[in-house]
């Protein structure tokens, strides 16, 4: 095991309860619900510590399998993407490393859930291709700071899955479009804040396709680590409380590999990244 624990074990889930969306604490097999009013960008704003002291009583503990996990965020001002960013997917799509981080963006409108399904238009893409994640969450807003400064920017972490249509995001020239179909960013199970888990440790970071792995690296592994991420990042624009960065894929996604694989009706994609946790998210394919 690689990651920290130098906290408190803070796990935060949105779950769907009666009511609408509510965020809580996963601990073991339950759930304690945090305060119905507690908002995104509010949560976000919170020290481990805070969350932890936020009332509850004994009807707000939950088992978790009685719960409907959300995506961890709903409403982030922006996703923004950093392209070529493992050696070895830069390796496999033939590019030279770039020399600041390659940024793309993913609309909001494309997060989903764990469990809920990847589509897509079949008359738009037949060509979709899994990217298993890591997610930083940034806390405070962050602009125009240093790497040193930048944990302080961060309130968690989650796992992604930043779902590619290559003939679309190819024939484009630039990759909004093919990245941000609705569904195309599976978010979750859930959010664990930055006193827990260091990147830079090197926890493992898999992807399994009905099973078999199909990328298999180490967060440390980044050509840009998170703290440079972010410092660069809020050199070029406000990083808001809650937006989400995707940090890049390892090698192994579907597009380059001999012969191809794309993703169709009946798949099941699971990312997992150790230390926080499994996305698991079945493909419907084309509608
Ligand atoms: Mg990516």
């Amino acid at each position: 095991m690689t990651t920290t624990t130098k906290g408190v074990n803070v796990r935060i889930v949105r779950t769907q309860v009666a009511g609408g969306a509510r965020y809580g604490l996963v601990e073991g097999t339950s759930v304690t619900l945090l305060p119905s009013s507690l908002s995104e960008r509010e949560l976000v704003g919170l020290k481990p510590k805070e969350i932890l002291d936020l009332d509850h009583g004994p009807e707000d503990v939950v088992a978790l399998e009685t719960v409907a996990v959300l995506a961890p965020l709903a409403k982030p001002s922006k996703i923004i993407c950093v392209g070529l960013n493992y050696r070895d997917h830069a390796t496999e799509t033939g590019q030279d490393f770039p020399p600041t981080p390659l940024i793309f963006a993913k609309f909001p409108s494309s997060i989903i859930g764990p469990d809920e399904e990847i589509s897509w238009p079949s008359e738009i893409t037949s060509s979709v291709d899994w990217e298993g994640e890591l997610a930083v969450v940034i806390g405070r807003a962050a602009r125009d700071i240093t790497p040193a400064e930048a944990p302080d920017h961060v309130f968690g972490y989650t796992v992604a899955n930043d779902v590619s249509a290559r003939d679309v995001q190819f024939s484009d020239g630039q990759w909004v479009r093919g990245k941000s179909l609705d569904s195309f960013c599976p978010l979750g199970p859930w959010i664990v804040t930055a006193d827990e888990f260091d990147p830079e440790a090197g926890a493992a970071i898999r992807t399994r396709v009905n099973g078999e792995v199909m990328q298999e690296s180490r967060t440390d592994q980044l050509i840009f680590p998170v703290s440079e991420i972010v410092s660069w990042f809020s050199t070029q624009f406000t990083l808001n409380p809650g937006d989400v960065i995707l940090t890049g894929t390892p090698g192994g996604v579907g597009a380059f590999r001999e012969p191809p694989i794309r993703l169709g009706a009946g798949d099941v994609v699971e990312v997992t990244i150790e230390g926080i946790g499994t996305l698991v998210n079945p493909v419907v394919g084309g509608q």
